[in-house]
């Protein structure tokens, strides 16, 4: 019998797992509730030569259908946010952020959280203390870890415009806190490789809450006009090109024009209100999705030249975050 050191299900459904709900099942899912659980899984992951998968919230994911080989490894347990000084290890002591001294505008303010805390929730906390900085990822669901991962963002700014430290656990199993300056993010990408992040510091500053919250209010309101926000999808399919390459359009509009948004396969549809999104109409298959996302990179490419550049992860097409042997 396989034992690992934390929480472990064999043949798992996955799809619930994921914003997109499609998926088959994890030959095995790991449920780590601590950093060193974390760091405990992937070492026994690696000692089985197993391939290893990271799971955040799920809301960047297309996962096929059937048994994905291997282990999935869920940061959904390692959720705990708290605040730091600014000075000594800000893993250290988990201080309540409600905690917070007297109010100084425009002083800077950390916030401190494992992997696995979400991002809405985040941003949710940043507005009830009135910091800003992270008002621009409202309506971003998923957890840090996978924000840090993805630099997730948009056109009010990206994660990564706060971060300002990450604890590591690197692919020869030590746990290293590295400074912003070590790393290269990048548009949708935080080039991590095969590093996975426990936690992150976020720099935010002190302000008005209600500025706060009615930059969060205005953010939300705008994606809910132009985005299926309350529909099952994975959020933008594509990356959008280099601005040069297109006179400024973005994906969405290039499907748009190629006459695709409302395209179905199965119950895989490009969405009618927003071209980019990809949604499950409620029994889509793993297979649906991925023909629907090939067809539309095919003619895009036909129609312009142009090749959509994948913002969503493919499990397992896309290859796991550590390969085992
Ligand atoms: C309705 C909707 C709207 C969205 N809007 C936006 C938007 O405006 N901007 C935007 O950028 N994104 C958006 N997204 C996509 C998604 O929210 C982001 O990409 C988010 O950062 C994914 O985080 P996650 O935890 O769900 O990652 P997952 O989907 O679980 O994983 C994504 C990738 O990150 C890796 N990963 C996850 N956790 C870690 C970790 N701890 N360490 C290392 N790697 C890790 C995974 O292995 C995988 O490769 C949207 C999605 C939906 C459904």
């Amino acid at each position: 019998m396989t034992t690992w050191p934390c929480a472990a299900v064999p043949k798992a459904p996955l799809a619930a797992r994921t914003t997109l709900r499609v998926g088959g099942t994890a030959e095995w899912l790991l449920e780590p509730a601590s950093s060193s659980e974390l760091a405990a899984a992937v070492q026994a992951v690696r000692e089985r030569g197993m391939d290893l998968w990271l799971l955040g919230g799920g809301a960047n994911l297309v996962i096929a259908d059937g048994e994905l080989p291997g282990a999935v490894i869920a940061t959904d347990r390692l959720k705990r946010v708290w605040r730091w000084h600014g000075e000594g290890d800000p893993f250290a002591v988990e201080i309540p952020p409600e905690h917070f001294p007297e109010r100084e505008i425009g002083a800077s303010a950390w916030l401190v959280a494992w992997a696995g805390e979400s991002m809405p929730g985040l941003v949710n906390r940043s507005k009830a203390l009135g910091w800003t900085g992270i008002e621009g990822l409202a309506g971003v669901p998923g957890s840090l870890g996978g924000g840090v991962a993805m630099n997730a963002g948009g056109s009010w700014g990206e994660l990564w415009d706060n971060v300002e430290r990450v604890r590591i656990l690197e692919p020869d199993g030590t746990i290293q806190d590295h400074g912003r300056e070590f790393f290269t993010p990048s548009y949708r990408n935080a080039h991590l490789g095969p590093r996975i992040v426990l936690g992150a510091v976020l720099r935010l500053e002190q302000s008005h809450k209600i500025a706060v919250e009615n930059k969060v209010r205005e953010y939300l309101e705008h994606k809910r006009r132009v985005q299926p926000v309350t529909e099952w999808s994975a959020g933008c399919i594509f990356k959008n090109p280099p601005k040069e390459q297109t006179g400024g359009k973005g994906a969405g509009q290039l499907i748009d024009e190629a006459g695709l948004k409302g395209r179905s396969i199965g119950d895989a549809q490009i969405s009618p209100l927003h071209g980019n999104f990809l949604v499950n109409r409620g029994n889509a298959t793993g297979e649906d999705v991925m023909s629907l996302i090939d067809e539309v990179t095919a003619r895009v490419a036909d129609r312009t030249g142009i090749h959509l550049e994948r913002e969503v992860k493919l499990w397992p097409a896309g290859g796991p975050l550590q390969a085992g042997s």
